[in-house]
């Protein structure tokens, strides 16, 4: 299990991207949202598309939900 994180502010392509917590590109505190502890970066992706339409897995800690 670990605990994601979805970025606050989109980037150039207008995505949101979720991070897991020991990324190295996590989001500074105030330009993020906690999602929860989840087994799997898909369940994170989930719930970051509760908070904005467009979201992409970190291609650093959640490759496998990294669509390029
Ligand atoms: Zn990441």
């Amino acid at each position: 299990m670990a605990h994601y994180y979805v970025k606050s502010e989109a980037n150039d392509r207008g995505d949101h991207v979720v991070h897991s917590e020991e990324c190295q590109f996590l989001p500074n505190e105030d330009n993020r949202k906690a999602l929860g502890d989840f087994a799997k970066c898909e369940t994170a992706m989930d719930h970051a598309k509760e908070h904005f339409d467009q979201v992409e897995g970190c291609q650093t800690c959640c490759p496998d939900c990294h669509s390029g």
